[in-house]
């Protein structure tokens, strides 16, 4: 194994800044008894800084897809990726259920994008969709020649799964550990590519632009506290998503919308924002996942009477065999509405970790849950001391997915020349107003590789970044300095403002809002803003200092907490998983519509739309249950305009 850090690299170039960053010009003076902790940088060295082609922020599924693609386009690309866990560790790995992709015979792309369109509530760019259906199953076998042991028919072939919202079997997996096998075989795909270098447990705080172009990042080595500036003619976000701005969430807790803040902060606009996705079965306590291929296996969802609630909130009636698109196949957002009304019945279980329902798998056996289930009977021994063989799973609906992110185009590009995104951070989009269960895995490497090739050929045509990026590093370590790491005084804890953005982000902007307590959490988190200035941080070392990393994470989170509560106030109808009780009709004429968030210059935020695309499939009213076909008429080049 040939493994490349950047200290060593030939390819990525070294310099120094020729800055004397601490001489007392750049930074406050290190006044008489503040000593510098053990594991303190020397703040009289140069800041060091390296220069690449492509940089990619992120090492999990889109940034390892990414580096690939771009290693290909050019073999003389300096490309490097940077992550601050590493790229093992990278969410990518926890994903369970499933790739979606058409292989089967009985299959069409088109219904794969039809399926995806209806499931986003029409939200969906179908320009972008028709592409992800094409490619998804190309990128899938690709990765079966890399390496990923795919689950088989007992006749060879790829075994395929049925996942929620959609009508064909079509979610490749391997078991129910589908983001381990993934990652891993991108992680050692990209071992072969020498131009790949790699900046492992590397936190990136900034984006360095010069000229409306990026021109790479700073970041923190956290093994030494060392900052550094990393200049690229490219960079491309694939940093995943922002789950810990809520309080309950499958996110780990790395999860943070880094990104995003990182783009918007750069004045990039962030699309669709308002919408994020409740996955209708976590564990109460902790928020694990209990994947959807539980209920593709079968599993039935009950209310506290055992009954197979699902049927009383339009998805169908109850079969003993799942049946496609109904019941407990339903899509996301609609099972975890309906819960919600359960639970407004008293129909759900009360326990001290709030209202549950049951998932029962105890009909499907011991032998299929071994086999096609191996990994949650693991996470309810080890986490709920149950055993779904025998018992029920008591679940809840949990914050998953983010359906919005940075505003990309079909090919990853952001607005912003040399910036690209892909994966969770971005929105292209694929996913509209609601996400459907195992098209996640797919879009990270359909446009992942797009932005990869894209940034590539971009990156070939530009000259090397000039000094301009470098003094904008300067400044930011000082930033970092002074706001963090030299400050004294400060009188806010992390955790309390973290706890506080939490609450207010469930409260306003949960599976319902409404007008007024969006308003409410829009002057709550304005407030939570000026208070994180003030806070303290009590370890100064510089290795592996997670405080400060739970203090930048913070800010990341507090601007993405600002975007989601702003977009959701401005989007006054319901759809897919944005329901506003006080619009709770889809409004077609205004909001045919993605929204795009800005950061104007004095920090306050504006919201415009731009029109969806719509290529073949008109809006239609989403029917989930026994009729499959919704109603809807297909058109042909129709763009829709309607938007306001
Ligand atoms: C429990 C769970 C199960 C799921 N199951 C499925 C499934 O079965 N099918 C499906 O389609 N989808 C599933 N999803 C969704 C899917 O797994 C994710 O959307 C997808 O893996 C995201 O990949 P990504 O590459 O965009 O980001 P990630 O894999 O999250 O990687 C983000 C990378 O960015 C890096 N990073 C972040 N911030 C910084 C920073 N400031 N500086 C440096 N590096 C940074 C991280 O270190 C990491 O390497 C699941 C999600 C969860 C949470």
């Amino acid at each position: 194994m040939h493994i490349k850090f950047p200290a060593c690299s030939a390819r990525g170039r070294k310099f120094h800044l020729p800055l004397k960053v601490g001489s007392g010009e750049n930074v406050p003076a290190r006044g008489p008894g503040r000593s510098c902790p053990p594991g303190t940088a020397a703040f009289g060295k140069a800041m060091d800084a390296s220069s690449h082609d492509v940089l990619l922020v992120g090492g999990g599924g889109a940034g390892l897809r990414a580096a690939i693609a771009a290693a290909e386009v050019n073999p003389k690309l300096r490309i490097a990726v940077i992550s601050k866990v590493y790229p093992m560790r990278s969410h990518t790995v926890s994903a369970e259920g499933g790739a979606a992709g058409v292989i089967k015979p009985d299959d069409s792309l088109d219904e794969h994008a039809y399926d995806t369109i209806s499931g986003g509530d029409w939200l969906c760019d179908q320009d972008a969709v028709e592409a992800f259906a094409k490619e998804a199953p190309q990128e899938l076998l690709q990765l079966e020649r890399w390496g990923c042991p795919w689950s088989r028919e007992p006749d060879g072939h790829i075994a395929v799964r049925a996942f929620g919202g959609m009508k064909k079997r079509r979610t490749w997996f391997a078991a129910d550990k589908t983001g381990f096998h993934m990652l891993h075989t991108l992680f050692q795909t990209t071992l072969k590519y020498e131009p790949i270098t790699r900046y492992d447990e590397w936190f990136v705080t900034k984006l360095l632009v010069d000229d409306g172009r990026v021109q790479g990042v700073v970041a923190i080595e956290l093994m030494s506290g060392k900052i550094q500036a990393i200049t690229a003619k490219a960079v491309i976000l694939c940093t995943g998503g922002c789950g810990r701005v809520f309080p309950f969430t499958t996110n780990a807790n790395i999860k943070n919308g880094d990104g995003m803040a990182l783009a918007y902060r750069a004045g990039a606009p962030l699309k669709d924002m308002e919408f994020v996705q409740y996955h209708p079965t976590g564990l109460p306590f902790t928020g694990i996942l209990i994947t959807e291929a539980a209920r593709s296996e079968g599993g039935y969802m009950l209310n506290k009477d055992g009954y197979r609630y699902l049927q009383d909130y339009n998805l169908g009636k109850p079969q003993p065999k799942p049946v496609l698109r109904s019941m407990e196949l339903g899509p996301r957002d609609r099972l975890s509405q309906a819960f919600v009304k359960e639970d407004q019945k008293g129909r759900t279980t009360q326990t001290p970790y709030g209202s549950i329902v049951h998932l029962d798998l105890r009909h499907l056996g011991e032998k299929l849950i071994n086999a096609k289930l191996p990994f949650v009977r693991e996470l309810c021994l080890k986490y709920q001391n149950i055993d779904p063989v025998k018992e029920l799973i008591p679940v809840r609906p949990v914050v998953h997915y983010m359906m919005g992110g940075v505003s990309t185009d079909i090919n990853g590009a952001t607005p912003f020349a040399g910036l690209y995104a892909a994966g969770e951070v971005a929105c292209v989009s694929i996913n509209g107003a609601n996400r459907l269960g195992s098209n996640s895995l797919p879009e990270c490497l359909v446009f992942g590789a797009r932005a990869g090739k894209a940034a590539a050929l971009f990156a070939a045509e530009q000259n090397a970044p000039d000094g301009n990026v470098l003094a904008q590093a300067s400044d930011e370590q000082r930033r970092l300095e002074t706001q963090f790491l030299r400050k004294t005084g400060g009188r806010e804890r992390i955790s309390t403002i973290r706890e506080e953005m939490q609450a207010t982000v469930e409260k306003s902007a949960g599976i319902y809002r409404e007008g007024s307590s969006l308003t409410e959490a829009t002057n709550k988190l304005r407030k939570l803003q000026e208070r994180y200035h003030d806070i303290n941080l009590d370890d100064r070392s510089r290795t592996f200092n997670t405080e400060l990393e739970a203090a930048l994470e913070l800010g990341f989170m507090l601007d993405v907490a600002e975007s989601i509560v702003q977009s959701a106030l401005h989007r006054t109808e319901s759809r897919g998983a944005h329901q506003r009780t006080d619009f709770p009709a889809r409004d077609d004429n205004k909001f045919l519509a993605h929204s795009l968030i800005y950061r104007n210059a004095d920090g306050s935020s504006r919201v415009e739309y731009v029109p969806v695309k719509i290529t073949r499939w008109a809006p239609g009213e989403r029917v989930y249950g026994e009729q499959p076909q919704e109603k809807h008429e297909q058109t042909q080049g129709i763009s829709a305009e309607r938007a306001s």
